[in-house]
């Protein structure tokens, strides 16, 4: 299969089927420098599909680790008003569609000072909070995808030349985004996997389950209630006109909130997370009434505390997500270092904020309303993988026992 006619139809993907971007429509593509070509082709596929205006925004592993390592805590904390007004026209104006190309070297930020870093993202994120409800609501279409650079494909593929590296990521991305060099079978293919996705979430939300509860042998053994209303989540979500579109692809969860205060016993990651450009391995956490009381990480454990420090909500969980242990991707034996990527790989919870739309009429209740019902609200939102061989997973209904995961797969 030709690589090139593969990454034209992840292009196309991200735009018709991702964002699903419609005539008239504005685009924000936030992408990095060092594949140009790639960004070209979102943007040329955005006009294609009718967008009216494509805004590109560049990012760039280097510089940013520049502005870490250089700037002062004062002016990395500062956000210029130009920059709120930016996303005022984007955002609140413009309801511009946003697709984003992550493609992060994950120790980009290694060995910088970690308070500063969590600092300045802290206080971004505190002036870009009245934006963060545009995505976290799916006022507008979002979607996110990954391509390779070097430094993250020589992570993943140790020992390789940086060329050999760079296929080889961009051929596990494209395979397990299930993209081939045919247009009409890629979408055939998504297709069909959303319909599959969809099964499993109406399994679980017909059984309306108050609890669900974890065990495998790595010790963890996990109680979670779920609020009353919630709602479980496949790939698809719709926009404020109604459209549908993807936000993560590839994408192989399904996902709900959990009851803020209702988590109890103890939980252990099953893959690094990588945090701010800095790796944290091994890890693992207690809980009790839904707050973090205990922590350890055999690798980046002050990144951890920073993490949970941001915020009284971080040390909450806001996400819990069900992906069977034989994904594609988690079968490509290919650990990511991407969360995009190895989250879909793993069954998964997220610390801090949860996604409004996971409750019945969510979209339209205020922040105090969501707390009431149970949803977690938190400047963060960091997907951790838990997923493993032996993962068993029990769900209740007034004390009536259904088996959801045996052995690491959907039971059912
Ligand atoms: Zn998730
Ligand atoms: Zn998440």
């Amino acid at each position: 299969m030709s690589l090139d006619n593969r990454i034209k139809n992840l292009a196309r993907l991200v735009v018709e089927f991702g964002a699903n971007v419609k005539p008239g429509e504005d685009v924000v593509l936030m992408t990095p420098v060092e594949n140009p070509e790639f960004a070209r082709m979102i943007v040329e596929a955005c006009y294609e599909a009718g967008a009216r205006h494509v805004s590109v925004d560049w990012s760039d592993d280097a510089l940013k680790r520049m502005r870490y390592q250089y700037e002062d805590q004062e002016t990395l904390n500062e956000v210029p008003d130009y920059e709120v007004a930016r996303q005022e026209y984007r955002l609140a104006n413009k309801r511009s569609n946003r697709i984003v190309v992550i493609s992060e070297d994950p120790d980009a930020l290694a060995g910088l000072d970690e308070k500063k870093i969590a600092e300045s993202i802290r206080e971004r994120s505190k002036v870009m909070k009245p934006f963060r409800k545009y995505t976290m609501n799916d006022i507008v279409s979002w979607s996110l995808i990954s391509i390779p650079t070097v430094k993250w494909a020589m992570k993943v593929f140790p020992g390789m030349i940086a060329g050999e590296a760079v296929n080889k990521l961009w051929e596990a991305i494209l395979d397990t985004s299930r993209v081939t060099d045919d247009w009409e079978e890629t979408r055939t293919n998504w297709k069909n996997h959303l319909i599959v996705l969809a099964k499993h979430a109406d399994f679980l939300n017909a059984n309306n389950f108050d609890k669900v509860h974890y065990t495998s042998s790595n010790g963890t053994n996990l109680v979670v209630e779920l609020p009353k209303g919630h709602m479980w989540k496949a790939a698809i979500s719709d926009n404020e006109k109604g459209d549908a579109f993807v936000p993560n692809m590839p994408t192989e969860e399904v996902f709900t909130s959990p009851l803020k205060t209702g988590v109890n016993g103890r939980l252990v990651a099953t893959k690094p997370l990588v945090y701010n450009g800095t790796v944290i391995n091994k890890f693992e956490f207690r809980f009790e009434d839904g707050k973090v009381v205990d922590f350890k990480a055999e690798e980046g454990e002050d990144t951890l505390r920073e993490m949970l420090e941001s915020d009284e909500g971080a040390r909450y969980l806001g996400e819990i997500a069900l992906v069977p242990f034989d994904s594609p991707i988690n079968e490509s034996g290919i650990l990511f270092f991407n969360t995009l990527f190895d989250e879909n790989a793993s069954c998964h919870f997220a610390l801090g904020k949860a996604y409004p739309t996971t409750v019945e009429g969510g979209d339209l209740l205020e922040d105090s309303e969501l707390h009431t019902i149970g949803l977690n609200d938190s400047l963060i939102h960091e997907d951790f993988m838990v997923g493993a061989a032996d993962l068993d997973i029990i769900g209740y209904k007034d004390g009536k026992p259904v088996q959801i995961f045996k052995n690491g797969n959907f039971a059912y």
